[in-house]
């Protein structure tokens, strides 16, 4: 399988990249992803994604595109209003690189579809802007043994860890209490700046390459917090915890927990 004439070109500028290959793009094009959430950390996360040539990106959504988005979510456009979010950000994707398959979900991910919806994909971008479903995606994932990276972004804040099951902290190994419903002021109460979801989003894509590829170092055991009012950015270690209800051994005793570390 080797590369196209077109795809040598339209990939040059990361083909030339030290640690990059024309071994790395295959795999990049070999694999799949799934985009949970078409917003504020999805719109960036699944641009660099599709941009980069991940061959097969699904993209999970059920709202439609609102005014009170825009600032934030970069794909879709003030014409797109009304359109449901998964099928309009499939469109501009498709746009974007249409040599990679875009699949519009337009479903939420609860209980009932997580496992059929995630089940076969080789990595899965939670982009999520609930903490039940960031709960939810992460159990599934440690389930199913599908690496994840997982995000959160609020206000001028941000967050990212990646995560391979049972080798690696999941969600729920670092923050085991998952907060009260309420608890945590939503997006809608407490806002985004745009350009922070897109720090945090195309770091997102960033993980999810180097799950991919083999590339790079993935943010394993750490969470890399991002602090945008002060730009002091921090990685805070974080390990497994064998009783995790998650990943770990539902026999064994409490380990882990998170320690914060020198910024990066
Ligand atoms: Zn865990």
């Amino acid at each position: 399988m080797t590369l196209s004439d077109s795809e040598l070109v339209r990939y040059s500028r990361q083909l030339v990249i030290g640690e990059w290959s024309a071994a790395a793009q295959e795999r990049l094009r070999s694999g799949s992803a799934m985009v949970i959430g078409a917003g504020a950390l999805g719109c960036p996360a699944a641009t660099y994604l599709a941009a980069a040539g991940v061959g097969r990106i699904g993209v999970v959504d059920d709202d439609e595109v609102e005014l009170s988005n825009l600032h934030r979510q970069p794909l879709h456009l003030t014409p797109d209003i009304g359109a449901r979010k998964a099928d309009n950000a499939a469109v501009k994707l498709g746009f974007l690189n249409p040599e990679v398959v875009i699949e519009p979900f337009p479903a939420r991910l609860e209980a009932a579809n997580a496992e059929a919806l995630l089940a076969g994909t080789d990595v899965v971008v939670d982009c999520s802007d609930s903490f039940a479903t960031r709960y939810l995606v992460n159990d599934t994932c440690c389930a199913l043994g599908v690496p994840l990276v997982e995000a959160g972004v609020l206000g001028l804040s941000g967050l990212v860890m990646a995560i391979r099951p049972r080798e690696s902290a999941c969600y729920r190994c670092a923050f085991p209490v998952e907060p009260e419903p309420g608890a945590v002021p939503s997006c809608r109460e407490a806002g985004v700046l745009g350009a922070v979801g897109g720090i945090v989003g195309s770091f997102q894509a960033l993980e999810a390459i180097k799950l991919l590829t083999g590339v790079g170092e993935p943010l394993l055991d750490r969470i890399l917090q991002i602090e945008g009012a002060s730009a002091a950015p921090m990685a805070i270690a974080t390990r497994r915890r064998e009783d995790c209800p998650a990943c770990g051994d539902p026999a064994a005793t409490p380990v882990g927990g998170v320690a914060v570390e020198e910024p990066a």
